[in-house]
């Protein structure tokens, strides 16, 4: 894979202005490659580079008696390893890595965890469910996945020279995936354990990803919200191919509920963009962003339309394979909260007799 490394410098990464009122974020300036932010005391803020339009991740590593906890682990790509062995050096101070910890299964979070738990002697530890779909993606060598939603996406009308360049594309995955670790140990909702001298607490979100962990400190005041709650973007949140009568929104929303009435103070520690406060002011505004979306949607469909008619309504740009992915997805996620909700009926009748792509209309 050919993937150009852009360094990250300061005057790139200004905050971006806050999405509510009543968000405030306390750092301007994030680490640079190499580099460490102290967050909280025995708390670091850590950055590694993303070949895509996001083009950075997040990472944290809490001090854990002698050694350090880390919280997600980048994609496997060389310049990320060699990243990684050069914290080991300096900011780690040599010591040594007592688990590795991923929020979810996606490639920038469970990227490297194979190549650190081998590299390190650290176990993993992941949500079942997590831990399952990482393995089974990357396993996936015969692309029943891609082929499933190739199939999901021509039945809601994407159009042919759309699904040949999704068809063209390989295990994206594996290419940025290390082998995974053979076994894991497991995380579960609510569940309460020390890292070093604070207790952290389990909360999972879904929707994004099927069981999302978070790790709440209450003694400081910290939530590592992973990609469940960011200040600015909000998450992907798209109906998967392999289960096409879900409602990942409906999850996703609801979840969102579990991360109410934290301490006020509560700094979030996302895996994009920058530490922010003011917890409770953006949940409010994830809600209200969404009920936006969905009036703009059952909106849309005052006539037929197939989801990838809706796409350019969701989305006002221009997108390549990889985004127009997600926007399918994406644009999936709100038809089918809406059908569930008894706002739009979905039908599928071609002209001809045949069946025709799914279109969905108001009620
Ligand atoms: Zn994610």
């Amino acid at each position: 894979m050919n993937i150009a490394v852009k360094r990250m410098t300061a005057p790139e990464w200004r905050p971006a202005p806050p999405e509510a009122p009543g968000m405030t974020y306390p750092w301007t300036t994030p680490p640079g490659l190499g580099e460490t932010v102290e967050v909280a005391p025995g708390v670091l803020w850590l950055r590694m580079p993303l070949p895509f339009a996001l083009d950075h991740i997040n990472l944290w590593a809490l001090r854990d008696g002698d050694g350090w906890t880390l919280v997600d682990c980048g994609i496997a790509m060389d310049e990320v390893k060699a990243l990684w062995r050069e914290h080991f050096a300096t900011s780690l101070g040599g010591d040594p890595v007592t688990r590795v910890i991923v929020t979810h299964f996606h490639p920038d979070h469970f990227g490297c965890a194979g190549w650190l738990a081998r590299e390190t002697g650290a176990d993993v530890w992941m949500s079942r469910t997590e831990w399952l779909m990482g393995l089974n993606v990357h396993r996936d060598q015969e692309e029943l996945g891609k082929t499933a939603q190739v199939a999901l996406f021509a039945a809601h009308g994407l159009d042919t020279t759309q699904l040949g360049a999704l068809t063209k594309r390989g295990n994206q995955y594996r290419k940025i995936v290390s082998e995974p670790p053979a076994s894991y140990r497991r995380l579960r909702n609510g569940d309460s354990f020390p890292i070093g001298d604070h207790d952290w607490r389990i909360i999972v979100g879904t929707g994004h990803a099927p069981e999302h962990a978070c790790l709440y400190c209450d003694n400081l005041g910290l939530l590592i919200s992973g990609d469940q709650i960011l200040p600015k973007i909000t998450p992907n949140v798209s109906l998967q191919a392999a289960e096409p009568g879900a409602n990942p929104l409906k999850d996703f929303l609801d979840s969102l509920d579990n991360f109410r009435g934290l301490r006020a103070d509560t700094m979030v520690l996302p895996s994009h963009e920058y530490p922010f406060r003011g917890l409770e002011a953006r949940l409010d505004h994830l809600g209200e962003h969404h009920d936006e979306r969905l009036a703009e949607v059952a909106d849309a469909c005052a006539e037929p339309v197939t989801a990838a008619e809706l796409v350019p309504v969701l989305f006002r740009r221009e997108l390549d394979t990889h985004q127009t992915m997600f926007a399918m997805g994406e644009s999936l996620s709100h038809l089918m909260y809406l059908v569930a909700d008894g706002r739009l009926v979905r039908e599928r009748a071609g002209t001809d007799g045949s069946d025709g792509p799914w279109r969905f209309r108001k009620v």
